[in-house]
């Protein structure tokens, strides 16, 4: 039975299995990493050491990746993404793949697989993962939500929000942060579950969606750079080369890929929703083959969620390939032994995507978004019916005219347009 996602997070353990916070004496405080790449894995990481890890890979493969601040926190920590393609080819016209993970803070295996994603990007010397840069653009931003991600490790591990403090949206004096995952501006606060919606607006709930649509300076910075990708590329209203045609968005727990609506919990109309379903079927076959494991796949899965980075990716931009991904374990906390099977898994799927965007098309929707035809076809149709009408109304006129030069005019036949020989001759 799929899990419904509500219901998980008010079971969840405050402290459980593997949850314990680092500083206290039941769990010494982690091991600082080595430095060796092939260590890093061992062990989930502050975010001191990712970004060592970050920088290492930079250094190693420069000519695979470009390191791009593309803002930063509410606290002010850098926000960075990895850029990663092969030199080959004009980068610039590459389709990107867009994949981000630790949005919410406690789900640390959600941002070790990213991470664990970027090393196999540039060190898996395979001829499939060469062909998939070549092809290519990977963007990866990791973790999403770096204050929360900080907080998690050094005061609360089961912190999910972002650390905005807000005088106004305080929660029992506290900061209340905001579900980073319920901010973006596209199907934003929509719910017609009344007690949930109370939820979304008061500052201590989980799900706080914050006091706007992109509020936090996190999912601000995310959008800001896929639309502009998205948009640069705009011609004709149509999408050109480089244009986004992946977006994932990494969580944990539940074993599920979250296609759109988030906020309906509805596939959409074909052909899209069939392209996703296709493409979740496609991705789980990957799943299969590498971990023996397949996971739950529709936007059904879970309860209905509003303002989700997916739906907007789908709403706003049009991405078709775009979804959650909850990855494995019972908690937000799973056991750090499970850190490389599960990156092994996932970048299978992330094969499984890049292959399945080559041979079914990654272009944005023609239903849904910017580059939805019925935007242009609609004022189009307008123009139509406009010049159609006008041209009709001037024939009448002057047929009108011409008749009534000739003939007395009656006008209660003029007043209900009928034709005057069709008219009744009094109207008393
Ligand atoms: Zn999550």
């Amino acid at each position: 039975m799929a899990p419904r996602a509500r219901q998980l997070f008010a079971t969840t353990p405050w402290i459980g299995n593997n949850c314990t916070l680092p500083n206290q004496e039941t769990k010494p405080p982690p091991t600082p990493w080595s430095g060796q790449l092939t260590e890093f894995f061992q062990d989930y990481r502050t975010l001191d050491d990712i970004h060592r890890y970050i920088d290492l890979l930079a250094q190693q493969h420069p000519n695979l990746v470009t390191l791009r601040e593309i803002g930063r926190s509410w606290q002010g920590r850098p926000l960075k993404v990895l850029e990663i393609t092969s030199p080959s080819g004009n980068v610039a016209e590459k389709p990107c793949i867009f994949l981000e993970g630790g949005i919410h803070s406690r789900e640390w295996i959600a941002t070790s697989t990213v991470l664990y994603i970027a090393g196999s990007l540039m060190q898996d010397a395979s001829a499939d993962v060469q062909s998939m840069l070549q092809h290519f653009l990977f963007t990866l931003l990791v973790p999403v939500n770096p204050d929360g991600y900080v907080y998690s490790w050094e005061v609360n591990r089961m912190w999910r929000k972002t650390r905005s403090n807000r005088s106004n949206y305080l929660c029992h004096g506290a900061v209340a942060g905001v579900d980073a995952n319920r901010n973006w501006g596209v199907t934003f606060g929509q719910t017609n579950d009344a007690p949930y919606e109370l939820q979304l607006h008061n500052p201590c709930s989980e799900f706080f969606i914050g006091p706007e649509a992109f509020s936090e300076p996190e999912t601000k910075a995310a959008s800001e750079y896929m639309k502009e990708r998205q948009q640069n590329w705009r011609s004709n209203s149509k999408a050109g080369a480089g244009y986004v045609a992946a977006f994932i968005d990494y969580h944990s727990y539940g074993e599920a890929m979250l296609p759109p609506w988030a906020y309906t919990a509805e596939t959409p109309a074909d052909p899209d929703g069939s392209y996703q379903t296709s493409l979740t079927s496609f991705i789980n076959e990957a799943f299969y083959n590498t971990s023996g494991r397949t996971f739950n796949a529709g936007a059904d899965v879970f309860l209905p969620n509003p303002g989700t980075g997916p739906d907007w990716a789908y709403g706003f931009l049009g991405i078709r390939a775009t979804m959650t991904i909850e990855l494995e374990g019972h908690s937000s906390c799973l056991p750090a032994t499970q850190i490389q099977n599960v990156g092994k898994e996932q970048f299978a799927g992330v094969k499984a995507l890049a292959a399945f965007i080559r041979q079914h098309g990654g272009e944005p929707s023609a239903q849904v978004g910017i580059f939805a035809r019925g935007n242009g076809s609609t004022a189009l149709y307008l123009v139509v019916i406009l010049v159609v009408f006008a041209s009709l109304v001037a024939m009448r006129s002057w047929f009108n005219w011409f008749s009534t030069s000739r003939r007395d005019y009656h006008p209660e036949s003029a007043i209900i347009g009928m034709s005057r020989d069709a008219a009744p001759s009094c109207l008393a």
